[in-house]
């Protein structure tokens, strides 16, 4: 036992908040060997989705691969307690395509803390933190107070305290309580004390739909929303998923002209309307009332309608968040066919909560005012689990890399989803939660859900995030790609070698199987797994535009490779105010990142350009 553990108040690291962003910094912390702390407020409350009851999509399902492959749970977790998945965006391009799996909510809880407790460097408490310790000269994290007057020393703290700080539910035109979601209380002292260190905060908010009893509704007048048959799983390389036919059906139904009379006759009672919420919300996600007050004419919105689990009665509602009076969202919810004799189990509701604006983190998920301290998740301004569990992750790492004196551990927006979710959160000005979209990342035909294992498992290795058996594993299925590729280079079809025929639109890697089954030999592609197949056709189909992306990278590369040193914005001439304003609060470390802030236009990097060289030749003479 290490000399911290010996000493129940004192850790390499705390964490504060067990959402899913908690849950990966804890986890990765203890794996590299820190002495590490979760304080959550209820240990049964571990890891809740207090939204929708699923994992993945575009983007987050291309997150939880990434997380998997930094050693992370997400993936793992989601596999054992899912009860549906789906390939979404399979008629499109790779790029785009995703899973998305329908999760057991409360086995998820129970897995993850059953995982958690698995780690001998990790200890968990439930108590709320209420004052964050700092020395000052420079300002350095030192420890954390909590409600029941424990005060731990720590060397770094991950804040993961999600929608609860400050935070209160509103149903309708009302404050209906103070707390961070419906069945829990908020935290309300750690905000002041974040003030008090020289954070700034601001508020946003979010809402979720009703939840509704299964056996009340009558699903044969819905639409059927089977998952997908084959092997699809999040984590690699186990896939211990469950077969197809045990998997359970989610259903589709629509709002209808009814249901809209009903809003728009009490559109004042929606907190869009009476003003009782003025924060800016995820647009991705628009409750029922904006949607038709902003698209009057549409006729039908869809409702997604999703099971919490096997054994769980409650329905959720996706596509009709409200937070409409209680009897208003039964009357909407009454209206929709299948629904006539819905029973509410739980209102819809919309929370609103302090957050860190985003610009006041490195790319390293430390804070820049304060040493040793780290944000992740909802707490940085995003929205979403996957959002939260990728930052959670690096967070840990860097948080544990941080004890150890050893370089921060940065991914870049060409190596993985979470580098251009991280680099646009401290880049970028963001006035709604933050969501990763696979519109966000410039080079998503080489960041891939199939081949987030490639990207990442080197440097995984080296972090000693993963054993030797996965970074071999993976190797040999890079391996079995390079020989399929080189078998079907050599193959003549026609005047063409089967590499290129491939490329065709209308040919499949199956129906190539078909073309050249007449041979002697039976090709040893044919006896690779349906997922190198997908991968060797994607790679096939692909080959130029993945090569022109790589160029690009290559290309951009020596604008991240130009650092700015520190230098003071006010003294550059010719650079106009609002991005010096901008670039001051941004700090840019390299031009790449500088020419990504929306306010600093090209004449303004060429400015800059001109500044740094001059800079660069009077240090040379001044050297010589
Ligand atoms: C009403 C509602 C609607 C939502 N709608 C959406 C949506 O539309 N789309 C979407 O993608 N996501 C939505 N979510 C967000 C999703 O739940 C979060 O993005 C995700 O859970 C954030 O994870 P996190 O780890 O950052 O924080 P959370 O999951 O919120 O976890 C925070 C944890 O910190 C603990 N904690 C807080 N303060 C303290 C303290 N001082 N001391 C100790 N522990 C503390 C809490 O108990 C909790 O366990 C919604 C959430 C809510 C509540």
């Amino acid at each position: 036992m290490s000399e911290s553990l010996k000493n129940k108040y004192k850790y390499d690291v705390v964490v504060i908040g067990g959402g899913h962003a908690g849950c990966e910094a804890a986890l990765v912390s203890a794996k590299m060997g820190c002495s590490t702390l979760l304080v959550t407020t209820t240990i049964k409350k571990i890891a809740t989705m207090p939204c929708n009851p699923a994992i993945g999509g575009p983007g987050k399902g291309h997150l939880v691969r990434e997380i998997d492959c930094l050693g992370g749970a997400m993936a793992k977790v989601s596999d054992q307690s899912l009860i549906q998945i789906k390939l979404l965006n399979h008629t499109k391009g790779p790029a785009v395509q995703a899973y998305r799996a329908q999760i057991e909510r409360d086995d998820y809880q129970k897995i993850m803390l059953e995982t958690l407790k698995k780690l001998k460097k990790l200890k968990i408490l439930e108590d709320e933190v209420t004052d964050i310790d700092a020395a000052n000269n420079p300002k350095t994290i030192t420890g954390v107070k909590t409600k029941s007057g424990k005060r731990i020393e720590c060397g770094a703290t991950i804040i993961t305290t999600g929608t609860f700080l400050n935070a209160k539910i509103i149903i309708g035109d009302k404050i209906i309580r103070k707390g961070g979601r419906i069945d829990e209380n908020g935290s309300y002292q750690l905000s002041n004390s974040l003030n008090k260190i020289g954070l700034k905060l601001e508020k946003l908010q979010t809402a979720t739909p009703p939840r509704i009893d299964k056996k009340s509704v009558d699903c044969s007048k819905m639409e059927i929303q089977p998952g997908t048959k084959g092997p699809c799983s999040f984590s690699f390389p186990e896939r211990e998923v469950i077969k197809y036919n045990k998997q359970i059906p989610c259903w589709l139904a629509y709002t209808n002209p009814k249901t809209h009379k009903i809003i728009n006759e009490n559109i004042n009672y929606s907190p869009i309307k009476s003003g009782i919420i003025e924060e800016h919300g995820p647009r991705h996600c628009p409750s029922i009332d904006r949607k038709v007050v902003n698209f009057p004419n549409k006729e039908r919105h869809p409702i997604f309608v999703e099971p919490e689990g096997r054994k769980s009665n409650r329905l959720y509602l996706q596509g009709l968040t409200t937070a409409m009076p209680e009897d208003l969202q039964l009357k909407i919810i009454r209206s929709v066919k299948g629904m006539e004799k819905a029973i509410i189990l739980q209102p819809g509701y919309a929370v609103v909560y302090d957050y860190v604006p985003s610009w006041q983190i490195k790319k390293n998920l430390e804070t820049k005012k304060i040493k040793g301290l780290f944000l992740a998740g909802q707490v940085n301004g995003t929205s979403g689990y996957e959002e939260a569990a990728a930052q959670g992750i690096m967070a840990g790492i860097n948080a544990a890399l941080k004890i150890k004196n050893k370089k921060p551990f940065i991914l870049n927006r060409n190596q993985a989803y979470i580098g251009v979710m991280i680099d646009d959160l401290i880049t970028k000005k963001h006035k709604e939660p933050y969501r990763v979209y696979t519109s966000a990342a410039e080079y998503r035909l080489l960041l891939r859900q199939d081949n987030a294992d490639e990207r990442l498992i080197d440097l995984a290795f080296n972090l000693g995030l993963v054993d030797k058996k996965r970074k071999l594993a993976i190797e040999n299925k890079r391996k079995k790609i390079d020989t399929a590729i080189k078998e079907l280079k050599k193959i003549k079809i026609n005047s063409k070698n089967a590499w290129s025929y491939l490329k065709r639109p209308e040919i499949n890697i199956q129906k190539l199987f078909k073309i050249t089954k007449n041979r002697t030999k039976k090709l040893k592609i044919e006896s690779l797994s349906e997922e190198i197949l997908n991968e060797v056709e994607i790679l096939a189909k692909y080959e130029d535009y993945i090569k022109r992306q790589e160029q690009t990278v290559i290309k951009n590369i020596s604008l991240e490779n130009k650092k700015i040193p520190k230098i003071n914005y006010d003294s550059v001439p010719g650079l106009k105010f609002v991005a010096k304003e901008r670039l001051k609060e941004v700090k840019p470390i390299s031009i790449g990142q500088a020419s990504r802030i929306a306010e600093v236009t090209p004449a303004d990097i060429t400015t800059l350009l001109i500044f740094l060289e001059k800079i660069k030749r009077s240090q040379k003479i001044f050297k010589s």
